[in-house]
């Protein structure tokens, strides 16, 4: 090539780069990029310590510039209850364990009362990085981490899930209704196609918000009655 003549040095760069695309075509990588924009399908062949790991290096979403660690989830992974929350905090991100802090000790006090331990049960967040400043996780945030969170319950098969707050509920049940009128009863998992085995869920108040709200602890408890009436009977 004459690398003095612009137009020669430019067709050599278009031919170039059509060679790469052929190649890349037919090694199907393309198609493998394709494929990892589906994580759902990604993460349908990995178990729960798979799942974890790969969670760990996740960088699909710009929450991963500002934690300390990735939150994925604890406790029984063939519970029969799992809880959900939100998101993690300070506390959690420093721990890399969910509902560490103050909000965590009052949900462990909740789980006692229940006559459980944190070790029967298994405890998890919609997002499993914290972000910055304890802001609401933003909607691509949730539809990019959530495929973590299915995979988890496709897995765990607990029975009852609480979902604790709006974000959790909102997105287990896809829906938009509140908090407030979705709690203090049952209602069906949204989110699979296998209904078998699908989970009931319990939607009830964030424990940061009982924090702040210690009137509403008492129908918390009415609706974890009902969870352990529930149990009792399935
Ligand atoms: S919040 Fe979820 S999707 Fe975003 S970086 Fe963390 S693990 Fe990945």
């Amino acid at each position: 090539m004459d690398s003095s003549d612009p137009r020669d040095e430019l067709l050599h760069i278009v031919a170039t780069v059509r060679e790469y695309v052929v190649e890349q075509l037919e090694f199907g990588l393309f198609e493998a990029e394709i494929n990892e924009s589906e994580p759902e399908q990604k993460y349908a062949d990995l178990d729960l310590s798979a799942l974890n790991i790969d969670a760990q290096s996740c960088v699909k979403c710009g929450l991963h510039e500002g934690r300390n660690t990735v939150v994925f989830g604890v406790g029984n992974p063939n519970a029969d209850l799992m809880f959900v929350g939100e998101a993690p905090g300070a506390d959690e991100d420093r721990q890399g364990e969910p509902f560490v802090g103050r909000a965590g000790k009052l949900l462990t006090d909740i789980i006692k009362a229940m006559d459980f331990t944190r070790e029967d049960i298994y405890i998890a967040n919609v997002l499993k990085c914290r972000p910055p400043g304890n802001r609401n996780p933003a909607p691509d945030e949730v539809e990019t981490c959530s495929p973590y969170l299915l995979r988890q319950i496709t897995l765990i098969q607990p029975k009852v899930i609480v979902a604790l707050g709006s974000f959790a509920a909102k997105m287990l049940l896809d829906t938009n209704t509140s908090i407030s009128a979705l709690r203090g009863k049952f209602h069906e998992y949204a989110l699979t196609t296998h209904s078998e085995n699908a989970p009931v869920i319990m939607p009830t108040f964030h424990p940061a918000y009982l924090l702040r709200n210690q009137t509403a602890k008492r129908e918390v408890w009415e609706d974890m009655q009902q969870v352990m009436e529930f149990l009792k009977g399935n």
